[in-house]
């Protein structure tokens, strides 16, 4: 065909077109237009935006339009990066699209403006805004929403993040501004969460004999620029961190990048000091509490080369860090790493390993009690296993105590204290040291039953049962936030009064109970309800450090990664929750969970002592993890996993369906299992249908079925097929879910 155009490009958009579409490129925007940029494009007559996906001389579609507009100078993608997204669709069978989205921050995708800012301020007092606000309730109910933020902000806050909070568009909030109600201004600013704080530096420490044959394994890999998986197993303490610390100084000595993974939980002031203070380089900080402007400069310094160094939670993965030498994902075995309701549901510990295949990276992976799938690897030989065995302080390993929790029920009437457990509590606090109590749930009670006819209040709109909070005094859904205020007298079941009682113990019980028994011990609670506040979370931890509490209570919030010296004592109150839940890993999960709470307890010169109340006294995993035997739990573990044939012996998908006509969901899914069991050959397992942990939520009912197998790929090829004939019906929806962490919910 005739050549119109210099050059052709195929375009992928941001809206929900998964084919990507040709356009010429007219020769003044030619030098722009490059793999990987951000380009404009007319689509029916709108403008929309996309990506290029490729460059070509040539193009058979004969009515092709020209691009409209090249927004980005520099490709926003690099070519690397855009290799990722190809991976991770193809991979965890989803879109480009839906790849491209994960893999670019929204504010970039935006165009978000560079280090300028819209900045609201309140233009009347606090009262008088009040009034506005309650009298806009009704007619202007997003004007007051607007408001409703602007009463609770400090000084003023980013356009951008009014927006967020307030869930509302731009248009209230100038309206706002036009009635002289608010302000709004230019700033100026440097974002960065670091700006301004100073560090003592650090050196390097001498590395002892394990650390050192694990240090040079990796600087090998560095100086052959090549790629490997190396695998640091290590109880906390035994100085994992040094020797990530040391390998980025040489990837950095060598002009290369270096992406460290934590998990957000993690990544705590604490966790950041370390690192800033050994290093000079600019850090780049990526965490999901970032506001659109903090993100969009950590991600430029990336791009621009600038930073260095990234440390950051699950999707840091993609930084576009240049010369990427390094990865480290330290904890590897977390399940926050993967992403598990939204398409792609990648693990971000295995997109690392492929992303340092791709670019002839080093891989690091750290953790106390690894992944079965990452061991079972360096068992294989796969990854190359190190295994740090000598503590580094004097420290010693604590003593664990299992109290059979059935047993001593009976002696105490039912608390949820044994005796034990107070002893050590009430020792600890005669003498002024630190103990910390873990319990997986918060709230105060966990359900609110009927004596008379056995009804549990459970959400309107999600099927679980509903969480007293004593403090606010109302039942609250942890699903979909639905409340109930206060809590109902009488049963709406059967109606009887007096026949409503609670049930089940959360955080917030657990601290009034321990008021009771010590009424001047002090407490701090540390779990969702207490942290929602931006900065709240490392207040309470800093307070608690600074001995403003003898005892820490909370969820796994508190489990994973601090390190406070002055705890000597650490129950568990429930050591077998996770166990309960009918899932393949979790055995695995509870293991991991009470070595990592038990982990907090002696860090420093005192020995520190564990007790974890149990239903299950002799059950084999509590009994590893009593005795932090990874090993010993690894062999028994992996043996089952062997002869059920569960991961890392086959590959697992589950596949989710959500609607809201339960009906239709359900036949959506057994039509969906029917073709897929049309196409996979013999050796894949399909499971049966069956309604998710929570049957229904926000209103949605939801369906999965699992399907195991020999071969991902063999998978992806039969549920890409499927989908397409799969009709897209509005009413249900479909989630892809590759090596899921649970098969539960
Ligand atoms: P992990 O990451 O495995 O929990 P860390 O690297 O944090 O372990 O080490 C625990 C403590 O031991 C830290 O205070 C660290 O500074 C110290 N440490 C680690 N390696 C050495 C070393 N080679 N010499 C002296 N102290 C060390
Ligand atoms: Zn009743
Ligand atoms: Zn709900």
């Amino acid at each position: 065909m005739m050549k119109q155009y210099p050059r052709y490009v195929s375009v992928i958009l941001d809206v929900a077109v998964d084919k990507a579409l040709d356009y010429g490129v007219p020769e003044k925007l030619v030098d722009a237009a490059v793999r990987g940029s951000r380009v404009a494009v007319p689509v029916r007559g709108h403008l929309r935006y996309g990506y290029i996906l490729e460059v070509k001389d040539s193009c058979s579609y004969p009515r092709v339009v020209p691009i409209h507009d090249v927004i980005s100078s520099d490709a926003v993608i690099t070519e690397e990066l855009f290799e990722v997204a190809l991976w991770l669709s193809k991979y965890y069978c989803s879109s480009l699209r839906q790849a491209l989205k994960t893999i670019i921050p929204s504010t970039i995708r935006r165009g978000f403006s560079h280090k300028e800012q819209l900045f609201v301020k309140r233009n009347a007092s606090r009262d008088a805004l009040r009034k506005v606000c309650e009298e806009y309730r009704n007619k202007h109910s997003s004007q007051s929403e607007v408001l409703d933020v602007m009463l609770r902000v400090k000084k003023g806050i980013f356009l951008s993040e009014l927006m967020e909070l307030a869930m509302v568009s731009r248009s209230p909030i100038d309206s706002l501004v036009k009635r002289g109600h608010l302000s709004c201004d230019v700033v100026r600013v440097d974002r960065s969460p670091l700006v301004g704080v100073e560090y003592f530096k650090t050196k390097a420490k001498v590395l002892n004999d394990e650390q050192s044959s694990s240090f040079s394994a990796i600087s090998k890999t560095l100086d052959d620029k090549a790629f490997a998986t190396h695998l640091i197993y290590g109880v906390t303490g035994r100085g994992k961190t040094e020797v990530y610390l040391q390998a980025i100084q040489r990837a950095l000595d060598m002009g290369r990048g270096a992406i460290m993974l934590v998990p957000e939980i993690s990544l705590t002031a604490q966790t950041i000091e370390r690192f800033k203070s050994r290093f000079s380089d600019t850090i780049a900080i990526l965490h999901h509490r970032l506001s659109h402007g903090e993100r969009y400069d950590e991600w430029h310094k990336i791009l621009t080369g600038e930073a260095r160094i990234v440390i950051g939670a699950r999707s840091a993965i993609f930084s576009p860090v240049k010369d990427l030498g390094l990865i480290i994902v330290d904890e590897e075995h977390e399940s926050s790493y993967k992403q598990e309701d939204e398409a792609p549901c990648y693990h971000a510990r295995d997109v690392a390993v492929m992303r340092g295949s791709m670019s002839g990276a080093a891989v690091v992976l750290g953790s106390a009690t690894p992944s079965l799938e990452s061991f079972y690897n360096a068992q294989q030989g796969k990854y190359h296993l190190h295994t740090l065995h000598s503590r580094h302080n004097s420290a010693t390993m604590p003593v664990v105590t299992i109290v059979d929790m059935k047993e001593s029920r009976k002696r105490t009437h039912g608390s949820e204290f044994s005796a034990e457990l107070l002893d050590g509590i009430k020792k600890r606090y005669d003498s002024g040291e630190q103990s910390l109590l873990f319990l997986n749930r918060r709230g105060y009670h966990t359900a609110q039953m009927c004596k008379t006819c056995g009804h549990v209040m459970g959400c309107e709109n999600c099927d679980v049962a509903m969480t007293y909070h004593r403090k606010s005094n109302m039942l609250s859904c942890h699903l979909c936030g639905n409340t109930i205020v206060p809590p109902p007298r009488s049963c709406p079941e059967c109606g009887s009064s007096d026949s409503l009682h609670y049930r089940g113990v959360g955080t917030e019980k657990i601290e009034s109970a321990l008021h009771a028994i010590f009424p001047e011990i002090r407490t701090i609670r540390l779990d969702a309800d207490t942290t929602r506040h931006k900065g709240s979370h490392e207040k309470l931890l800093r307070d608690f450090r600074n001995g403003k509490a003898d005892v820490l209570i909370g969820t796994q919030m508190i489990a994973k990664g601090l390190h406070f010296p002055e705890i000597t004592l650490v129950g568990v109150l429930n050591s077998d929750m996770t166990l309960n839940m009918p899932d393949f890993r979790s055995s695995e999960q509870a293991f991991q969970l009470i070595t990592q709470v038990s982990g907090r307890s002696g860090r420093g010169v005192v020995a520190g002592e564990v007790i974890l109340q149990t239903y299950l006294p002799t059950n084999s995993t509590i009994l590893h993890a009593s005795r932090q035997d990874y090993t010993g739990f690894y062999g028994e573990e992996i043996s089952s996993r062997e002869i059920f044939e569960y991961p890392p012996f086959s590959q697992m998908v589950k596949i989710s369906f959500s609607g809201a006509e339960e009906k239709a969901t359900l036949s959506s899914a057994e039509s969906f299992r029917k073709e897929l069991l049309r196409r996979l050959p013999r050796g894949f397992k399909v499971h049966p249908v069956t309604p998710t942990g929570h049957a229904k939520v926000k209103n949605r009912y939801r369906f999965h079925f699992l399907v195991r197998g020999p071969s991902i790929f063999t998978l992806n090829d039969a549920i890409n097929a499927s989908k397409k004939d799969f009709p897209s019906q509005k009413k249900c929806s479909l989630l892809i879910n590759i090596s899921p962490q649970t098969t539960f919910f």
